[in-house]
């Protein structure tokens, strides 16, 4: 479906939507999607791209959290427990209702000795009986040194042995894109980098409109909705105070970084789980997008208003918990990449650090405004936070529509299946790794990036030898998925910003130069886009002790 920003724009001048959905992330483009397709009419707004903030800055696993089961057991916490019993139980619908963009991910836990093989053993077994069985993963095994070294060649050969686990894997920010996409196609408006500015009131106090603004033009867009939903994620309190001063914070926000590495480190096709670091947590260290996602962190953060940056102590940190488990030392130009999120913790639970909090979630109404806010949550279960988000609209409308997103798959997901690249290459004759590429980023839509790369041999040229992007990606992005800056490209439609911060840094003046076409950006616009995405860059590289240049 072509999506043309300035037409979605002007539907907003036009019309009075039952519902706005703030914040495009997994909460609010689970919540428009859903809302969508309970004939809602929805407006989903997002002040930077779609998915672009902690949901796609996730370590991009769909799961129940083994270490919230094993803290379950140790200090029994029956709500623990509970999370991860719905987090498995959804695990399979998410894989399900976009098998393009996702997959089964097999899980290694090296052991030191006997008895630590035997107590993850029996904790993974007990994980596995929590699944609802309709995923057929495989079960957990305890391998042998010599097994689990076949599974990962890179290990450190000293490891007494390790048990094998398996999970769900999400490339997040196209599965948030994906979301918002669909929504579309159910009928709901999206606008990225629209950012709501203020609420407007009625005498009752209850909110009757807000003031946005397009941060592409500048120019205001006032809003008119029944209704209004907080899914900002992180950013909750500041949107939540904004309708109502009264209310205290709720969320104690939290960053995690991780890092990209060689995946020559691993040689790996499956993960690695470090089950015990020195601050009592555990670090996962996963192929993904052909490197080795490495994280993550986990400490208070309180600069919202600034992008969460990885430092050099924290590369250092990851860097320093991953060592002892590999053969080969990781040296400075192993690691490639790095980001920062910020995990949106409820307060409610409070104990002692932001490890302690639940990652559960909540849906407040505030009576004195009406406004709605989705809070906290985990990606795996977007879809629940979502319905249950719906689920208060319907109640406070009294109505009865019931939510049918379990089974309603994404977008590039119906009649898609795990050859689908050999299908690609048998009608189009395309190259085997470009259709592998389109196959996982698009899905069944790959067809439309394949008729525009058939339009004219530039659409075909790679922007970078390493990687399978083409010119075609950067014209489909613009004209069916909004695509509007360098970034939008760079790092959510692909996901070239968190593989190789270099190479992102080199291809920016084509996708500069291709945007400007598509987009009708003046020459000077072009070289200020190319310039402020390659500094941010560097500056990104600087702070994490990295050379970007
Ligand atoms: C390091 C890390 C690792 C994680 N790993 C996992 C994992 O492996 N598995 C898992 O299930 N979960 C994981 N999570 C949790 C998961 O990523 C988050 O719970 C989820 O992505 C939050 O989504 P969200 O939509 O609530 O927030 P966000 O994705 O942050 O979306 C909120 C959106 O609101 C927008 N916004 C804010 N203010 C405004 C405004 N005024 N106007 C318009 N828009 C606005 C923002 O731009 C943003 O896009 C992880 C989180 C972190 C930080």
């Amino acid at each position: 479906m072509v999506l043309n920003r300035k037409e979605q724009l002007n539907s907003i001048a036009d019309t009075t939507f039952d519902l706005c959905v703030i914040g495009a992330g997994a909460s609010g483009a689970g919540v428009a999607l859903d809302a969508s397709l309970r004939d809602y009419q929805v407006l989903l707004i997002d002040q930077g791209d779609f998915g672009h903030a902690t949901s796609s800055r996730s370590t991009k696993l769909i799961h129940g959290g083994v270490r919230y089961l094993e803290q379950a057991f140790t200090k029994m916490d029956l709500g623990q427990l509970k999370q991860v019993y719905h987090g498995l139980h959804e695990r399979h619908t998410v894989l399900h209702l976009a098998p393009h963009l996702t997959q089964p991910i097999a899980l290694i836990t090296p052991v030191r000795r006997w008895l630590a093989g035997l107590y993850y053993t029996i904790g993974l077994r007990m994980y596995g009986w929590f699944a609802s069985g309709k995923d057929k993963l495989p079960r957990s095994k305890w391998l042998t040194r010599k097994q689990a070294l076949q599974h990962i060649p890179g290990l450190a050969p000293s490891v007494h042995s390790a048990v094998l686990y398996y999970d769900g894997q999400l490339d997040d920010a196209r599965y948030a894109l994906a979301l918002a996409l669909t929504a579309a196609r159910a009928g709901a408006s999206i606008v990225n980098h629209c950012r709501l500015e203020s609420f407007t009131s009625g005498e009752s106090g209850q909110i009757v409109g807000a003031m946005a603004q397009d941060l592409i033009s500048g120019k205001p867009v006032p809003i008119r909705a029944r209704r209004f939903i907080n899914c900002t994620g992180p950013y909750s309190d500041t949107v939540r105070q904004l309708a109502n001063p009264e209310l205290t914070a709720r969320l104690r926000p939290s960053k995690g970084v991780h890092v990209m590495l060689n995946a020559e480190l691993m040689q790996s096709r499956d993960g690695l789980l470090i089950p015990e670091t020195k601050d009592g947590r555990v670090v996962f260290a996963l192929p993904f997008a052909g490197k080795t996602l490495l994280g993550t962190t986990d400490t208070p953060y309180h600069s919202l208003e600034q992008e969460p940056l990885v430092l050099a102590s924290e590369v250092q940190y990851l860097v320093e918990t991953l060592s002892p488990y590999l053969a080969n030392t990781i040296r400075p130009q192993d690691i490639k990449a790095g980001f920062g999120g910020i995990r949106p913790l409820i307060t409610s639970t409070e104990k002692s650090g932001t490890k302690s909090l639940l990652r559960d979630h909540e849906v407040e109404y505030d009576p004195d405004t009406g406004l709605i806010s989705l809070l906290g949550g985990k990606w795996t279960t977007y879809r629940l936070m979502a319905a249950d988000a719906v689920d208060k609209v319907v109640e406070l409308d009294q109505g009865n529509a019931e939510c049918t997103t379990a089974t309603h798959p994404l977008v590039g997901a119906t009649g898609w299946h795990s050859q689908y690249d050999e299908d690609l290459v048998r009608h189009y004759r395309i190259p085997g790794d470009w259709a592998e590429h389109l196959s996982r980023h698009y899905g069944t839509d790959s067809p439309e990036v394949v008729a525009i790369y058939q339009e004219h041999p530039d659409h075909q040229e790679r922007w970078h030898p390493e990687f399978p992007y083409r010119i075609a990606e950067i014209i489909y992005q613009v004209r069916f998925e909004m695509a509007s800056t360098i970034r939008d490209v760079l790092a959510q439609r692909t996901r070239l910003e968190i593989q190789d911060w270099q190479a992102a840094h080199d291809v920016a003046p084509v996708i500069g130069k291709w945007l400007g076409k598509l987009l009708k950006w003046s020459a000077e616009d072009q070289n200020s886009e190319v310039e402020a995405y390659q500094h941010f860059l560097e500056h990104a590289g600087k702070t994490a002790g990295i050379r970007v240049k």
